[in-house]
């Protein structure tokens, strides 16, 4: 079940690493003594990149957390448990929660509600790709066993500070009544990301990311039917992207309303 969906709003942005980045491969599995405790990789090229779900589950719990949502339902396992806010309701109760309704909810007993927004992975953007296998480096970090108290140096792999991902995320405009206030939590939670941590070992410093938005367009329905243009939201005359390449996200909620100011008819 789903709302008909009025428009595709597409954000392409950087994310540009200010401290290391970790996001382990294996979280499950806590090697003792471990030879090596890497970072995801997509096999097919092996090098690192940021998986849309944990980009996406970072922006919801932040979004939680700042509107105080009680995070309840268990998505994780008994040993690792991952707490999130999801509403247990019928659908049309579901489409008034702004968490739910943006990242989506599984029914436990209740009605599922896609996600209206896709987060994609965020590859290395072409300037790394090339050096990538230089870029991967090895720190050891002091691990305390939470049991023993023993300290345990075990080697980390990380993504060191300056490299550079680039990121994609659709939002699917299913009412027009909601779509400012889903788009405008969507960047709020990007700003909070920055003041917060992507990945593990963020109270060690680790995973602090700065976003810029290089691009936004909407395309209406009709635009998959090659009847219609899409429409530049960004950058405009007025607001264009500045040395670095991008618009930060700050830019972004300040000048809101007239990025994405309805199509005047
Ligand atoms: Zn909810």
């Amino acid at each position: 079940m789903g709302d008909v969906i009025l428009s595709k709003v597409i954000v392409k942005g950087k994310i540009r690493l200010k401290t290391g980045l970790h996001i382990g491969a294996q979280r499950e599995t806590m090697e003792i003594g471990g030879i090596d405790n890497p970072v995801i990789k997509d096999p097919v090229t092996g090098q690192p990149y940021i998986p849309g779900s944990s980009l996406k589950g970072k922006l919801r719990s932040l979004l939680e957390k700042v509107k105080g949502f009680k995070a309840e339902r268990n998505i994780g396992t008994r040993t690792n448990p991952i707490y999130i806010h999801a509403c247990d309701k019928s659908y049309d109760e579901i489409k008034n929660c702004e968490i739910c309704r943006l990242f989506g909810t599984s029914g436990k007993d209740g009605d599922n509600f896609p996600a209206r927004v896709l987060v994609r992975d965020a590859f290395l953007t072409e300037e790394f790709k090339d050096k990538w296998e230089e870029i991967v480096e090895i720190k050891y970090e002091t691990a305390i066993d939470r049991i023993t108290s023993a300290a345990n140096p075990r080697p980390m792999e990380r993504v060191p500070p300056g490299v550079e991902f680039e990121f994609e995320v659709v939002y699917n405009v299913e009412d027009e009544e909601t779509r400012e206030q889903d788009l405008k939590n969507l960047f709020s939670a990007m700003k909070l990301l920055e003041d917060d941590y992507l990945g593990g070992s963020g109270s060690r410093g680790y995973g602090k990311v700065g976003i810029i938005i290089t691009g936004i367009v909407e395309r209406p329905r009709d635009y998959y039917f090659g009847n219609k243009d899409e429409r530049v939201l960004l950058p405009t005359d007025k607001i264009k992207p500045s040395e670095d390449g991008g618009v930060r996200v700050l830019e972004i909620l300040e000048k809101f309303n007239e990025i994405f100011k309805h199509e005047s008819s």
